[in-house]
């Protein structure tokens, strides 16, 4: 039965390094009725990202603020309850940026239909979403991955990162990842034939272990971290080396200017090239990237796992979990029923 009610998560202050549940609110809103061209949707799960840390700030980027007092937002699947328009009918499975909620309605054109019959519903928020078509893009359009290559991925067992071991192995490449724990590293090695993983919070030197893994130099870094990670890579890249960089969770909640790797000029005297990149760039890609993806999983070639926690109120701790290397693979939060609401 539908409740009146439907809640939420705001912001209520602008965090200041790492975030704290008190920076979030939960609070009530009656579940809206749609207007003629809208939809009613009662989410199921809502991804949370360490990208959304970025808009918990003023600085300006390429995705505005959130705002204090409004509902934050993000990747969400969830099913149509109610449509007033032609194109969905109650029961459609269907994708959002209206996260962080367990009810909303909107305009018919901001959801798109997912195929629940293709895997379960929520990995279209990891593996099969956003986050494994940021690896795949990364991998193979910036870093222009090619058999063979020496691979180093950080934040290896995460959503991204596990994907981009895989995807690096499908390839035939030799994949080394880096990780916060001895459990991470044997899901590396153990789960995901990856083919050595360095635990850099008990490494003696990230720059010498990383060196160790990769005795002929590295060919990729994917890089998810930035900071020591980036400065231990660039140490160790051989001529004409790739790095695509994906993010910097590193100084993501960093109160004042880190230090830079002090090592940049690898980059001239072992002619590399670096290019940062954003996934929203590469939808174009989405159909190829779901073929492989479908291709390497009937293969065996290709898994992934999500720590799911329960009911929106867990979403700021799921959050604020990243920062804290509390998971393995995608972080989702379940807030409604996976099955079509009659
Ligand atoms: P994730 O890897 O599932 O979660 C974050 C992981 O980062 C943690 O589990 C932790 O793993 C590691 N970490 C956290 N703080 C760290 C620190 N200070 N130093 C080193 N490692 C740290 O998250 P994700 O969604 O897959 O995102 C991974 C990266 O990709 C992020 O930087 C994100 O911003 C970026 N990203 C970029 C795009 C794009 O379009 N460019 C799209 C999606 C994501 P350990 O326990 O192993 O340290």
């Amino acid at each position: 039965m539908q409740p009146q009610n439907s809640r939420e998560i705001r912001l209520k202050h602008r965090a200041v390094g790492l975030p704290s549940a008190s920076d979030f609110e939960l609070t009530e809103t009656p579940v809206p009725t749609p207007h003629e061209g809208q939809v009613l949707v009662r989410n199921s799960y809502i991804s949370v990202d360490p990208y959304m840390r970025g808009r918990m700030t003023e600085q300006k980027s390429y995705v505005p603020p959130f705002q204090i007092g409004e509902p934050l937002t993000g990747g969400a699947i969830g099913q149509v309850v109610a449509s007033k328009s032609a194109s969905f009918a109650p029961g459609d499975c269907v994708q959002s940026m209206y996260g962080w909620r367990e009810w909303y309605a909107c305009d018919a054109r901001e959801v798109q239909k997912i195929d629940p019959t293709l895997g379960p519903i929520q990995s279209y928020l990891g593996a099969l979403g956003m986050t494994g078509l940021t690896a795949y893009a990364g991998l193979l359009v910036i870093a222009q991955l090619k058999h063979g290559d020496r691979v180093f991925v950080s934040a290896a067992s995460g959503a991204v990162g596990a994907i981009a071991c895989q995807i690096a192995k499908a390839k035939g490449c030799y994949v080394v990842g880096s990780v916060g724990s001895e459990a991470k590293a044997a899901y590396l090695t153990q789960e995901l034939g990856v083919d050595q993983a360095i635990n850099y919070k008990t490494t003696d030197g990230l720059t010498n272990a990383v060196a160790a893994a990769f005795p002929d130099g590295i060919d990729v870094y994917f890089d998810n971290v930035g900071g020591a990670h980036l400065q231990a890579a660039l140490a160790n890249m051989r001529q004409f080396g790739r790095i695509a960089a994906c993010g910097m969770i590193a100084q993501y909640n960093a109160t004042e200017p880190l230090p830079g790797p002090n090592n940049l000029g690898n980059i001239i005297g072992l002619r590399l090239s670096i290019r940062g990149f954003l996934v929203g760039d590469h939808l174009g890609l989405h159909s190829q990237f779901l073929g492989d993806m479908a291709r390497w999983h009937g293969e065996g070639k290709m898994k992934w796992r999500e720590t799911i926690s329960n009911g929106i109120e867990s979403a700021p701790d799921a959050f604020i979990g990243l920062f804290k290397g509390e998971h393995i693979g995608k972080v989702l939060v379940r807030v409604g029923p996976d099955e079509a609401v009659k």
